[in-house]
């Protein structure tokens, strides 16, 4: 497990002291209610979050905030891009059978379990790509756990990890909720999804994602920001978001510390986050590098 994941763990873990009320029992209902608000026929529904956390800007909400509306849930399609093949100019980075294209943090062979076409995350730390790109489209399926104790945060819960500095949260957020900006399709403590489009445990979901790496100049001073759209189930969650800095958790970032940015290059890899070991499971994933920079 890498440091920083211990870290966020226990971090999380002696934040639960500070957790906003628990998870209703019963998630049955619509969503698209603010955290709080009346549940039919029964007691305000209480959603997991912070409210001494920093401000985002626009001095709204927030980091973590229980009281951010929900997104409101969207059946989607059927299938959209679920097994998609590669196109041409495109990178396959895990077919089913190999994670010959994955390392660990230190450079190890990533020791996830692969079986039956897919990858079943190991609670031995998350899986990056050896490939670094500063501008991609990334294709990749998962399923949530069908057997899970949690919920919220600890519901099934990885994430793309672009350089391990921004989070695209993967999370089951099918009839559970969490705090807005931690849901599944969320820029993780930044910016919620537009509409919750998950599908239920088990089933195969699709996240395709155009990412833009930030930017500096050679004063060191922040030119573009990271941004990224997602496409979850086929449905657009996040349209060209802008990260307000790195993610809170995650590559040194402390959990719910304000974004910042710092300096690193643009071409950055993608990596699975292994959220205690939640038995996530991943194929089809692809990477076409958008060569942006050379465009230009
Ligand atoms: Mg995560």
């Amino acid at each position: 497990m890498r440091i920083q994941d211990a870290n966020r763990s226990s971090i999380r873990l002696a934040g639960n002291l500070a957790i906003i009320g628990v998870l209703a029992a019963s998630l049955s209902s619509s969503s698209g209610q603010a955290g709080g608000a009346s549940v039919a026929g029964g007691a305000p529904e209480k959603i997991e979050g912070y409210k001494d956390t920093p401000m985002l800007p626009g001095g709204k909400w927030h980091m973590h905030d229980p009281d951010r509306p929900q997104p409101a849930v969207v059946t989607p399609g059927a299938a959209f891009s679920q097994g998609a093949p590669p196109p041409s100019d495109a990178e396959m980075l895990f077919d089913g059978k190999d994670l010959s294209k994955w390392q660990t943090e230190r450079g190890g062979e990533a020791a996830w379990n692969v079986q039956d076409g897919y990858v079943e995350i190991v609670h031995n730390g998350g899986i990056r790509t050896k490939g670094k790109w500063a501008d991609f489209q990334l294709h990749l399926e998962f399923s949530e756990p069908t057997v899970t104790t949690g919920h919220g945060q600890a519901r099934g819960n990885s994430g793309v990890l672009i350089g391990n500095l921004y989070e695209v949260q993967i999370v089951d957020s099918y009839q559970d909720k969490t705090y807005a900006d931690g849901q599944a399709g969320a820029l993780y403590g930044q910016v919620p999804p537009l509409v919750n489009p998950a599908k239920p445990p088990g089933e195969w979901q699709t996240y395709d994602i155009i990412w833009n790496s930030p930017r500096w100049n050679e004063k060191g001073e922040l030119t573009q920001k990271a941004s990224v759209t997602v496409l979850f189930n086929g449905v657009v969650v996040q349209d060209k978001s802008e990260y307000i800095g790195s993610t809170d958790g995650i590559g040194g970032q402390g959990f719910r510390q304000a974004p910042v940015y710092k300096p690193h290059p643009p071409e950055v890899f993608i990596e699975l986050q292994d959220h205690n070991g939640n038995k996530v499971h991943f194929r089809n994933i692809w990477v076409r590098d958008l060569h942006l920079a050379e465009r230009s």
